[in-house]
């Protein structure tokens, strides 16, 4: 069938054209010859495929021997957060995160509660390839056991990091819209232990999706939104399949970009951390920067990916991470996306200062972000990348840095530009960031066509 099993973030493929359950079943075999021996942590989403897909991985796991300890529907942060707190020798959570409901797919995650770097996802793939398992006789096989508290667990964890005293005192009315994903067994319940209202929707778990697009962007929120409005409710929160990304609605229907959050979380954490490390990806807007630096602040860019940014967080002692679509990594909880307790924090600063969300948030400048694409074919991707590190900043004025963690990055003397292969697509994308639209505009233009000549002679 397909022939790479890994992509960004562990594996993820369609069911039934590139993934198949013989691949579920060798998966399983892998991981358990990479373990060696010990217990590892299962769970799933909410997906159609998810049960047969989590047997056949346990049924491949059990036969080299390594028990299999069985969670259930459970968000994806849940299953990071339990593999570090049981000290099991991995979790595994079979989902295909925010994609289609006809995908499928597998993260891997470490002890650490950190997902698998790219170096422990080939020493999986190597073993997955050349089908050396370590398989365990009749007598020595793994068992299956299973974990009913979970979800307990992780809320009470996350309940002990935040003054939940406090948020109860103020009577919070909050709309939670899990997206029909794996967040519907956890979020609703969390925040009606801290809130004195809590309205659901979207909120059985479907792996049909019926109620929203999994990804929770502004265009699928459009429900959420309408009832913040309508209820004068003092929040909004939506997940997206798996419930590692967290994005959060005005009392005024408005859905706030998941790096303006970001800055607004941050700023706290430098409040008291001084000087402390923030780490995003490439995509994040200035004003994070702007924040972090008027704290006192540092910032570090990876490439896009939650992955990523886990890894810098740890490397830099960090104080925390995040990416743009609404991933928030808090280093004093773990190492994965932790989409409840950011929620936490910011019911937490609301109580506190006694201001709406939309009011904490007007605090972080909100700039003109602009987005294109151009048609590529994948061949010609690299050369094209390779050659606009020079012709890019070329072409255009004010200069002020060329970064290549993640495609070509320009920092401009007012904005930046960003020039990204498409990792699914025939199509490079460019975002471009300033401080007014018509500025953003004609630089985006520029850029346009820049990369498009850059195309054509390749
Ligand atoms: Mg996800």
């Amino acid at each position: 069938m397909a022939d790479k099993l890994f992509g960004t973030t562990g594996v993820r493929k369609i069911y039934g054209k590139e993934f198949d359950l013989e691949m579920a079943l060798n998966l399983g075999k892998a991981l358990g010859t990479l373990v060696g021996n010990g217990t590892v942590l299962l769970a799933r989403d909410a997906r159609t495929t998810g049960l047969m897909v989590a047997d056949t991985l346990s049924a491949g796991i059990m036969s080299t021997g390594v028990n299999v300890v069985r969670a259930g529907i459970i968000p994806t942060p849940t299953l990071a957060y339990l593999t570090m707190s049981k000290g099991y020798d991995a979790g595994l959570m079979v989902t295909a995160s925010h994609n289609p409901p006809e995908y499928t797919g597998i993260k891997f995650w470490s002890k650490s509660s950190m997902g698998f770097t790219s170096d422990e996802e080939r020493k999986l793939e190597k073993i997955y390839d050349s089908k050396k398992f370590t398989l365990a006789p009749w007598n020595q096989l793994g068992e299956e056991l299973v974990i009913e508290t979970a979800v307990d667990e992780h809320i009470e964890a996350i309940l002990e990091k935040c003054d939940a005293d406090l948020i109860r005192s103020k009577n919070f009315t909050v709309i939670v819209d899990p997206g029909n994903g794996a967040g519907c067994v956890l979020a609703p319940y969390l925040i009606q232990k801290l809130s004195s209202k809590v309205v659901t929707i979207n909120a059985q778990p479907d792996g049909h999706f019926p109620g929203r697009k999994s990804e929770p962007e502004e265009e699928s929120l459009g429900d959420l939104m309408e009832l913040v409005k309508q209820t004068g409710a003092d929040l909004g929160i939506a997940h997206d399949g798996d419930s590692d990304r967290v994005v959060f609605v005005t009392k005024t229907g408005e859905v706030i970009r998941g790096d303006r959050t970001i800055a607004l979380l941050a700023g706290e954490y430098l409040k008291t951390s001084k000087k402390g490390t923030v780490v995003t990806t490439v995509d994040s807007s200035l004003a994070l920067d702007e924040i972090v630096e008027q704290r006192e602040g540092n910032i570090i860019r990876t490439p896009v990916g939650d992955i990523q940014v886990a890894v810098k967080v740890k490397e830099e002692n960090a104080v925390m991470g995040g990416e743009a679509c609404g991933v928030f990594i808090l280093p004093e909880f773990h190492l994965a996306p932790e989409p409840f307790l950011a929620s936490c924090r910011i019911l937490e600063m609301m109580a506190r200062t006694g201001k709406s969300f939309g009011e904490l948030i007007e605090t972080i400048p909100i700039y003109p972000l602009m987005k294109t694409k151009l048609t590529c074919p994948n061949e010609k991707k690299s050369i094209v990348m390779k050659n606009l590190v020079e012709s890019l900043p070329k072409g255009l004025e004010d200069v002020v840095k060329v970064i290549t963690v993640d495609g070509v990055g320009i920092t401009l003397k007012e904005g930046w530009i960003l020039v990204r292969p498409s990792g699914t697509e025939p199509v490079i994308r460019i975002t471009c960031e300033g401080p007014t639209k018509d500025l953003v505009g004609s630089t985006l233009e520029k850029a346009k066509s820049i990369v498009e000549k850059t195309i054509d002679k390749a």
